[in-house]
């Protein structure tokens, strides 16, 4: 019998609830075909729950997100919450105890894109490093921020950057390219933070005698990434130069509307796509729902459904391929929910 599963869906604001329906019409459209089948428990969080209730994140929230199989995010509008109402996707990610942010990006037949080689995804620390958010005033005239590095979250990002690599193996070792972690740091400036880092990296790396293990300076891997994007695989990173060089992979792949990212951890995981709330075209049924739906197949990967992830990732493709019926920033003129009826019939 198929696998049923619960997953909590946070739409949040703007365009996140019309991309997130999308993506769970096109999950629900499979166990027709006898695939998995789904329970969908809605839950407020974001900007437009802070106006309603005061409160980002509310603790229902996250305790649904808790007792799911997954989660998945539309996107929130965190920069209109002021400091009072709270950090929700920051609430998520400690709630869920996530440690690394896994995006990929690769070249799609029928978007234009810099790089046609590039097949990589960014494994990236959240909950430490630049981003700890821990900061203070020396005096009137300088301000400090503090880079926290652990070796336990340095150890779990690892770990799940081995686990991405191993799991992309197969594919890889058909298409005749290696499987290969790529630890980046700046560890002649940042001795001791990125020393730590590389430490666990290479605590990790000695577990894995059948994955390639290289180092790169963060500079000299932003300028390789650009010069010759397909020999990257999986790419290491602590918080704030994973999210720079997951914007240049996702700028050498199909730009940020087909982005796709999830936050993993040992227990919980979320899902969501990268583009923001889109204020400029929400509530238009324009929005691209492709990255939200590729985010989506991400999820059932992670369930272990991935036959099931394999069409969705199919259909999708294949549908932007066709150039039929795309949204406006593909170039054609369709709506999402058109987009996503074209979606569910390739399936
Ligand atoms: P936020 O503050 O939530 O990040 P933003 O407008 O700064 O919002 P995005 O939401 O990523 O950042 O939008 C950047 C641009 O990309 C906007 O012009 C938006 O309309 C467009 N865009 C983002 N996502 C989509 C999508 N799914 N489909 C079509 N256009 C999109």
């Amino acid at each position: 019998m198929a696998n049923s599963y619960r997953i909590c869906v946070m739409p949040g604001d703007g365009i996140g609830r019309e991309v997130t329906d999308c993506a769970r019409r096109v999950l629900d459209s499979l166990s027709a075909g006898g695939g998995p089948s789904f329970t969908w428990e809605e839950q407020p969080a974001g900007h437009g729950t802070f106006l309603e209730t005061s409160h980002s994140l509310p603790g229902a929230t996250l305790d649904t997100a808790r007792a799911a199989d997954a989660v998945l995010l539309g996107a929130m509008d965190v920069e209109q919450i002021p400091p009072h109402g709270g950090d929700p996707l920051g609430g998520v990610r400690k709630g869920l105890e996530v440690g690394a942010s896994v995006r990929p990006s690769r070249a799609v037949a029928g978007v234009d894109s810099p790089s046609a080689d590039i097949d990589c995804v960014v494994v990236r620390e959240v909950t430490e490093g630049m981003y700890a958010r821990i900061e203070h005033m020396a005096g009137d005239d300088a301000a400090c921020a503090v880079r926290l590095v652990t070796r336990e979250a340095s150890l779990r990002c690892a770990r799940i950057a081995f686990a991405q690599a191993a799991a992309r193996r197969d594919a890889r070792a058909a298409d005749g390219k290696p499987t290969r972690v790529t630890a980046v740091h700046k560890v002649g400036v940042l001795k001791l933070t990125d020393g730590l880092f590389l430490e666990a990296c290479r605590a990790v790396a000695d577990d894995h005698p059948d994955i390639e293990y290289e180092t790169a300076n963060v500079d000299a891997c932003a300028m390789e990434m650009v010069r010759d994007p397909g020999r990257f695989d999986v790419i290491l990173a602590t918080n704030a130069f994973g999210d720079i060089l997951s914007d240049i992979a996702a700028g050498l792949a199909t730009g940020l509307g087909l982005a796709a990212s999830a936050c993993i951890g040992e227990r919980w995981a979320y899902f969501e796509p990268v583009h923001g709330t889109a204020p400029d075209i929400a509530g238009k049924g324009i929005a691209n729902p492709s990255a939200t739906i590729l985010t989506a197949a991400m999820m059932l990967q992670h369930l272990g459904e991935s036959d099931a992830a394999a069409r969705v990732e199919r259909a999708v493709y294949g549908v932007i391929e066709a150039g039929d019926v795309l949204t406006a920033d593909l170039g054609g003129s369709a709506t999402s929910a058109a987009m996503t009826d074209a979606v569910i019939a390739a399936m």
